[in-house]
């Protein structure tokens, strides 16, 4: 890394938290201001990292990165007063006269790990909500997206207060050796074996975390749905980022009597979308490194490709690729597939699909295509999840109001808008009594009998 961090540095940020800069609502609403700047004065520039990194489209970079930020910072620069105002608690009347609250704190100097898939987004909206919350900030992108990462370093510092939000590039060596630092909170977004390692250095200074993880998020699609409309849906959520999005579509539950016009109606949704060869397609991305591109080659020896299959490794290039035939056993099933190809399982029912869900813990997220609501109330009341969606993909993370996060193997809290805020914010309970009435002796020792039976009276009555 270029800026190694060091003790001196660490200092400098909690020297900064303590001295009371970061908690005014002006000072985080200009740092937001600041973001919101370089968002938009860069905006071309973050495209052609992102670009550059694995060759995703600027469509795409704007759509999935900088205006989704602009949206959060918008929405929190809205209601952020509101949020930080303390909320009161009633007293109870033997406890009068006083005030209760409850305040929403900073928490101090926050360490924030970015993933490389939305280089940009997975670092900057967690940066929103801990400078929502009045925090300092250190920003560790991802190695895998060197140029978004490079350009976070070199810039970001000219657009928000440098001496409190910092941004440290590097890799696992680098990541480790900042982790041996005491921070206030740890954000990590990646994969849950490092998130696991993250979690035992937190432990060390009982540091809190959030752990935004992976895993196999389903897609469900029942005899009722429409087709044309999970078809194109489908199609459009898993082969987004070529298919390197934690909440993609991960395999597709689909009832045995629509498999084949819901395939069918996939191969023309690819084909108009990317064209008859995908790799022509400036729309469309790749893998991200050798290491992944190897381990999605393998897949493609596994059940029956209906659609895709093609290779170029020279570009890291792998078609939007469809299987069909895959059983729950299949090695398509073990892991997170995390690139373009897409399991496509059938089942006979939805309790059948349910099961299989069960069987595979707690994903990020769960898809339904159905027109019967009593199918989502069924999947619900069964199965645990981060989100769930309904008749769409993905776009339940873009709802400023719903919260985003995992539930066990795929994580821990959550962040997005008002989460976000409660997330990097403590909160502090406060009662204030008065310091001038009379103070009875009622409270005080000794405690006879009399003065007990008139305590309990009053805590009777009152409580
Ligand atoms: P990764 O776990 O390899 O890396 C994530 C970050 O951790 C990087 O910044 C990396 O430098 C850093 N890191 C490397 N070694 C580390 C160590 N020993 N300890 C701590 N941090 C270390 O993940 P990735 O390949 O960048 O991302 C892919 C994974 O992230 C997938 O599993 C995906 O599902 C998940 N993901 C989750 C979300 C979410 O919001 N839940 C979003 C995007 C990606």
């Amino acid at each position: 890394m270029d800026v190694q961090y060091e003790a001196g540095m660490h200092a400098g940020l909690k020297c900064c938290f303590d001295s009371g800069r970061t908690r005014s609502a002006e000072w985080r609403i200009t740092q937001l201001q600041g973001l919101e700047a370089f968002l938009k004065r860069r905006e071309s520039a973050i495209a052609r990292a992102i670009h550059a990194d694995f060759r995703k489209s600027s469509a795409e970079s704007w759509l999935t990165e900088t205006s989704y930020l602009l949206s959060e910072i918008r929405h929190v620069r809205r209601h952020l007063r509101r949020w930080m105002k303390p909320r009161r608690v009633p007293v109870p009347l033997h406890y009068q006269p006083g005030r209760a609250m409850v305040t929403r704190e900073p928490l101090g100097v926050v360490l924030i790990i970015g993933a490389w898939n939305y280089p940009l987004q997975l670092c900057l909206a967690p940066l929103i909500g801990a400078i929502a919350g009045g925090n300092c900030a250190v920003v560790k992108p991802s190695e895998l997206a060197p140029e978004t990462s490079r350009l976070l370093a070199t810039e970001l510092a000219s657009y928000v207060d440098a001496s409190a939000i910092m941004v440290v590039e590097g890799g696992q060596d680098e990541t480790r050796e900042l982790l041996r630092y005491r921070f206030d909170h740890i954000f990590f977004t990646g994969s849950r074996q490092k998130g696991g390692e993250v979690m035992h250095a937190a432990a060390e200074h009982l540091t809190p975390v959030t752990l935004e993880l992976g895993g196999k998020c389903p897609c469900l699609v029942t005899e009722s749905a429409d087709l044309k409309r999970a078809a194109r849906r489908i199609v459009w959520a898993k082969f987004l980022n070529a298919g390197q999005t934690c909440i993609s579509p991960d395999y597709l539950l689909v009832h045995e009597s629509v498999e084949k016009p819901l395939l069918e109606l996939m191969r023309s949704a690819l084909d108009r979308f990317y064209g008859s060869d995908p790799m022509e397609s400036p729309d469309y991305a790749r893998v991200v490194d050798d290491r992944q591109f190897d381990r999605l080659r393998g897949y493609l020896r596994e059940g029956d490709i209906v659609a895709g299959g093609a290779v170029d490794p020279a570009q890291r290039y792998i078609a939007p690729t469809i299987i069909r035939g895959v059983t729950p056993h299949s090695r398509l099933m073990k892991e997170e597939m995390f690139g373009p190809v897409l399991p496509v399982l059938t089942v006979s029912s939805l309790a059948q699909a349910t099961e299989i869900v069960r069987n595979g813990g707690e994903p990020l997220a769960i898809y339904l295509f159905s027109r019967d609501s009593a199918d989502l109330r069924f999947l619900r009341e069964r199965t645990l999840s981060g989100g769930i969606c309904c008749n769409d993909l993905l776009f339940h993370a873009s709802i400023m109001g719903l919260p985003f996060g995992g539930r066990g193997m795929s994580g821990t809290g959550a962040y997005h808008g008002q989460a976000g805020f409660e997330t990097f914010t403590a909160s502090r309970s406060v009662l204030v009594r008065s310091g001038g009435l009379p103070d009875p002796d009622l409270r005080y020792p000794p405690y006879g009998e009399g003065k007990m039976r008139l305590l309990r009276r009053i805590v009777n009555l009152f409580s």
